[in-house]
């Protein structure tokens, strides 16, 4: 009988062979000056970055690295017989060694998966997973090496996992059985069919790397940290299906040494330790056991529907020819609204439906919809409206068979033939709506009822009804500035993976991932004082250009554990607010124009800084100050004092068209007001003038935009 041990070193050496074949091959054919790169990452081969600190751009610089890598693998010989570092040691040997393998796919072609296989994940991608994984809405990843005994058990193992939220990756045979049972698949549903062969799995490895790199600032090649990350931020655990090949073991013994569980049914030479390699025996019993060695805990809300109910059902899309109805707020008067009553009012879980249901129209057919959600409780304030009514998004959009855009008056539902199919009614909107705003508001939500209209002519009235309590609400938050509030907020919950970031959050600045305004946090703060909101006080102020307060600076320093003991609201170079990961536009000093280039997350073609969003993610994460830099939320830009310190938004030279349309209004006001500049939107260059200096520098020119005039900002 062989060892366990001994099935990683034996692993490992397959991977390392495997590697070197593919390495001398490529070599022959391109060369060692053969570019190589991952596509769409500023990392990289980001385990050859995290695990040796190299930078990787060459094939030719592989073969120094294949030296390194042998190394770390000792082999069955040289091994001392049950030393456990050398058996991590080779299952991190045998993820670099699959990088290689993997890597040199991309060489002289792009796209080197066909079909529904993902291969390497994007930076893009890694930054998604930022603010479900701190909200827990995605409480886990697993790694799924298969194929299962069966068809109907993939299928069963995958859903299960993805209706807990649990991202799912899958590897091997098991694929093939969840397109055979029609799963679908990628990124938006998270379950990603990664590759067929194992050595695949060092994408996710990637990933796991990058997300240590990029929002726990943890350095290239600091091994004891990075190991420290992955144990206690990325809740991950491993099921591989058995029989389990060594080649497979070695990678479990990389996975275990991150602080991965491995649970298997392989009984062959295997070891049970307690959770790190765990044997079940029973398949069926995989996820519970998996979410117990992982020690994660789920948060059910039981919700009487007749589908199910998951954040993982959060990014599915229903086609056109899927959807049983369209309910289409541009072209039918549709709205939500959430409104404050008295307890006598309100019937507790009342959900009434005043029109025709969905069985009353066509396949396909367009559908009007207005939905109240009627609130009462004795904390309950008029404040908290808005802030429940945005969550209406999420809350529907997490149904599986129904899809949900938008807010307010121009909402977008569809509900899919398949939902409809197994009983999916207009009620069954309230049931979600009334559990979930139960459960997550308890605190303030005493009763609940819900009415849903769809009569034409009650919605007209009931529309412009709505418009007069939306327009009220726009008129208080606009009338709100820094100046005439008594306290700021800040909000740590990027924490939970960047856990030295803080964000400042103010009446005129909203947090950079762009969810968290000024009275988002008051409303988390008021509804959970030990929540990731707290006030900051406002009454000793440092400097009024730049935003220092003394308050705000012993709040950051608290709040970021003493990483931080500085911070400036309105300035890019002095001090600037630092970044987790998940900003939605980053903005970068552009020294040719005097000006700054502001980039969003969804753009990703080239800037005119020669870099593109995700190489500038790259410099601005992490929760560390990069002044020049610095990451924040789309409607920051048009607020007075985006860059105030630096002159303001008068500054911005070039954006992304599609993001100068969205904020192209109230830019235009905001600079009007502040620099006498009209139609400022005119001045600024985007990708379809300019994607390098000399052409940005052209435009600026000919237009003779305000930055080139203004104070040198370097
Ligand atoms: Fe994270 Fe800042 Fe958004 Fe809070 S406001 S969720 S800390 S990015
Ligand atoms: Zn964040």
């Amino acid at each position: 009988m062989k060892l366990l041990f001994n099935r990683v070193f034996d692993g490992a050496d397959e991977m390392y062979a495997l590697a070197e074949k593919a390495l001398d091959k490529a070599l022959a054919e391109y060369g060692d000056e053969a570019p190589l790169a991952l596509p769409n990452t500023g990392y990289f081969l980001a385990n050859h970055l995290a695990y040796l600190s190299k930078k990787i751009t060459t094939l030719g610089e592989l073969r120094e690295s294949m030296v390194k890598i042998k190394t770390w693998m000792p082999g069955a010989q040289g091994a001392h017989a049950n030393h456990l570092r050398d058996v991590f040691h080779s299952g991190y040997a045998a993820f670099l060694a699959a990088e290689v393998i993997e890597a040199i796919k991309y060489v002289n072609n792009a796209h080197p998966y066909k079909g529904e296989y993902h291969g390497h994940i994007s930076d893009a991608e890694v930054r998604e997973l930022g603010v479900p994984l701190v909200t827990g809405d995605i409480p886990g990843f697993t790694v799924i090496i298969g194929p299962a005994p069966s068809d109907d058990e993939a299928a069963e193992i995958i859903k299960g996992y993805q209706t807990r939220g649990i991202f799912v990756f899958l590897i091997g045979g098991i694929i093939d059985q969840a397109r055979r049972k029609n799963l679908s698949m990628g990124f938006p549903v998270r379950i990603v069919p990664v590759g067929p062969d194992i050595w695949s799995v060092t994408h996710i490895i990637s990933l796991v790397n990058r997300a240590a790199m990029i929002f726990g600032a943890v350095q290239p090649g600091d091994h004891d940290r990075l190991d420290e990350y992955t144990f206690y931020r990325i809740k991950a655990f491993v099921n591989a299906f058995a029989p389990v090949a060594d080649i497979v073991v070695s990678a479990g013994a990389g996975a275990i040494a991150m602080g991965f569980p491995v649970i298997t049914n392989d009984t062959q030479d295997m070891w049970k330790v307690p959770k790190s390699l765990i044997i079940q025996e029973n398949t069926e019993d995989f996820i519970e056991t998996s979410m117990e060695a992982r020690d994660i805990k789920l948060k059910i809300t039981a919700i009487d529907i007749p589908v199910a109910y998951s954040s993982a059902f959060e990014g599915e899309i229903i086609r056109r020819a899927d959807m049983q109805v369209d309910i289409d707020g541009s072209r039918v008067d549709c709205f939500e609204l959430v409104r404050t009553k008295d307890a006598s009012e309100i019937e507790d879980h009342a959900i009434e439906i005043i029109g025709q249901d969905f069985d009353s129209v066509e396949p396909g057919s367009r559908f009007a919809l207005g939905i109240i959600v009627e609130v009462a409780g004795k904390n309950m304030q008029s404040d908290f409206e808005p802030v429940f009514e945005r969550r209406i998004h999420y809350f529907i959009n997490c149904t599986e068979g129904i899809m949900h855009t938008g807010q307010r008056d121009l909402i977008r539902v569809r509900i899919s033939k398949a939902a409809f199919e197994v009983g999916f009614r207009a009620r069954h909107l309230g049931e979600v709506l009334y559990a979930k705003m139960k459960n997550e508001y308890e605190s303030v939500i005493d009763k609940c009822q819900i009415k849903i209209y769809t009569k034409p002519d009650d919605l007209k009235k009931l529309r412009t009804e709505a418009n007069i309590i939306y327009n009220k609400r726009d008129a208080r938050l606009a009338s709100l500035t820094d100046e005439n509030v008594n306290v700021f907020y800040n909000c740590i919950l990027c924490q939970s993976f960047s856990p030295a970031h803080v964000c400042v959050v103010t009446p005129e600045r909203l947090g950079l991932c762009g969810a968290v305004s000024w009275l988002d946090a008051k409303a988390t703060n008021e509804l959970n004082p030990n929540g990731p909101c707290h006030l900051v006080k406002k009454d000793k102020l440092l400097d009024e250009r730049l935003g220092a307060w003394e308050d705000v600076n012993e709040a950051v320093n608290k709040a970021s554990h003493g990483n931080l003991n500085k911070v400036t609201l309105y300035s890019i170079l002095t001090d600037p607010m630092t970044s987790c990961g998940c900003f939605e536009c980053i903005c970068g000093i552009e020294p040719a124009s005097n000006g700054v280039v502001i980039v969003n997350r969804e753009h990703t073609g080239m800037t005119p800084l020669g870099m593109t969003f995700s190489e500038m993610a790259t410099m601005t994460g992490g929760g560390i100050q990069t002044p020049g830099f610095m990451g924040h939320g789309k409607y920051f830009i048009a607020s007075k004092k985006f860059i105030m310190a630096e002159g303001g938004s008068q500054r911005i030279v070039w954006m992304p068209k599609a993001l100068k349309d969205l904020v192209a209004e109230r830019l235009n006001k905001t600079v009007s007001e502040l620099n006498g500049i009209e139609n400022f939107t005119g001045y600024i260059a985007d990708e379809t003038i300019a994607e390098d200096t000399e052409s940005l520098m052209q435009f600026l020119n000919e237009k003779n935009h305000p930055a080139l005039a203004m104070e040198p900002l370097l």
